[in-house]
């Protein structure tokens, strides 16, 4: 999508620190992070939400899927724990129209959010 900021990143048309990329997703951090570690994991294909995705996007469930594992792992999350959140639409506070994944770690979390 030609406006998407999150499009141009995957794009590499706008920088964004990226430490993870396949051909169908990639993930950077978070240019205002709310721990010491705070990615994004994207799909590279444009697709608002979950509810966005059909059938065929299958391939890209499981890429998003397989970069969390790989990021978990890379970071040494699978002691001391970590957050994932998807905020989706005007109630999630979803403020980037382009499905991510929220992946927040290194700190001990507050729950519930706001
Ligand atoms: P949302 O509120 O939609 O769940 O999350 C959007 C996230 O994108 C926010 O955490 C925000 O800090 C991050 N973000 C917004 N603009 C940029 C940007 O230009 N670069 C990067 N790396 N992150 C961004």
């Amino acid at each position: 999508m030609n406006d998407c900021l999150f499009c141009k990143i995957a794009a590499g048309n706008i920088p964004a620190k990226i430490v993870y990329e396949t051909d169908l997703c990639c993930a950077f951090e978070d240019i205002t992070p709310v721990a010491p570690l705070h990615i994004l994991i994207i799909p590279k294909k444009h697709m608002e939400n979950l509810h966005s995705m059909d059938e065929n996007d299958s391939p890209i469930r499981e890429a998003l899927f397989s970069a969390i594992s790989h990021l978990v792992e890379k970071n040494h999350l699978t002691q001391s724990g970590y957050r994932l959140v998807i905020n989706s639409g005007d109630d999630g506070q979803q403020s980037v129209p382009h499905l991510h994944i929220h992946l927040i770690g290194k700190r001990s979390l507050q729950w519930p959010p706001g």
